[in-house]
């Protein structure tokens, strides 16, 4: 029993870069090579571990690995019993079936008695299942999109992103089943000290995340207009009102949604505001 929190993340594929560096803007350096196992952090006590994305859910159930970081499908798909702990917000996809793009679809009574391959059976057959609506259910490792086209299924049920895959193959999306993204899952008995680290580690990962979805804004706007514009921002607690050189004018500065930002732009232009500045937050504690 080390103190250390081990952190299961893929070894290699779509989620290994964002997974070391969500570690990364989280202050944790890391020594070890690639192509590594195993590597350790010299300011953090933790330990990563990397592995095929479909071995964590049991690694992490079992304790072998504390913690770990994979798409949510996975976990899902695995059934393992492990805690989902946060939702991460990159490698986000959707589940989807399709089928080709020249048969009429009808809703989903079309996939009665029918064939579908998928590399997610746990997932499909609960989905179906819960339609009442009976599919035989094809299980192949990947590739998945081609099976219809060889005459292995009727239908396939696969990870969608830009469903540029599926129209390469003859397909067209039909059906979103499920929407997921990468996420932090644990282990459920992990001892005190461990979720010490883990409480330490979710608190830097929710300052990072929050960043991201944030900007920091800095404008100039006349005097008379600062109760309409301070009500367009709400801020960490209200704006920040500075005195300008300029009579009758004043600098605000504030925090701004990402996705709310444009909108809240174009009316503070309106009111008269001038030299807007944007700038990226690193870290964002509330
Ligand atoms: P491993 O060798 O670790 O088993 P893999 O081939 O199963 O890797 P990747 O293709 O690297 O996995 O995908 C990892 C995860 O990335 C998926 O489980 C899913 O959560 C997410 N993802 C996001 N977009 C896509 C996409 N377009 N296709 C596949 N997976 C995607
Ligand atoms: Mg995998």
């Amino acid at each position: 029993m080390g103190k250390k929190l081990k952190i299961a993340i893929q070894k290699s594929g779509r989620l290994s870069e964002k997974s070391l560096a969500l570690l990364k803007e989280c202050g944790i350096k890391l020594s070890g090579g690639n192509g590594k196992l195993k590597a350790e952090a010299k300011n953090f006590p933790v330990e990563v571990l990397f592995l095929r994305d479909d071995d964590i859910p049991q690694y992490v159930e079992q304790g072998v690995a504390d913690i770990g970081i994979l798409g949510e499908n996975e976990v899902w798909e695995k059934k393992k019993d492990v805690l989902t702990v946060e939702k991460l917000g990159f490698a986000g996809c959707r589940m989807s079936l399709a089928i080709p793009k020249d048969e009429e679809y009808t809703g989903l009574s079309f996939f009665n008695g029918k064939k579908v391959a998928t590399s997610y059976p746990e997932i499909l057959n609960g989905f179906f299942a819960k339609k009442n609506i009976i599919v035989e259910i094809e299980e192949i490792g990947g590739s998945v999109e081609i099976a219809p086209g060889i005459g292995l299924a009727d239908a396939i049920f696969d990870i969608v992103s830009t469903g540029s895959t599926l129209l390469m193959n003859g397909l067209k999306e039909v059906e979103v089943v499920v929407e997921s993204e990468a996420a932090l899952i644990s282990n459920k008995s992990l001892s005190e000290e461990k979720k010490a680290i883990l409480d330490k580690l979710v608190f830097r990962i929710k300052a990072v995340l929050r960043a991201s979805e944030n900007k920091y804004i800095t404008l100039n706007a006349p005097l008379s207009s600062v109760p309409e514009i301070t009500a367009l921002l709400p801020g960490m607690k209200s704006p920040t009102i500075v005195p300008l050189a300029e009579k009758d004018w004043c600098g605000i500065h504030s925090v701004v949604r990402e996705d709310e930002f444009w909108d809240i732009i174009d009316k503070m232009k309106e009111l008269g505001a001038e030299g807007i500045l944007v700038i990226p937050i690193e870290k964002m504690i509330l």
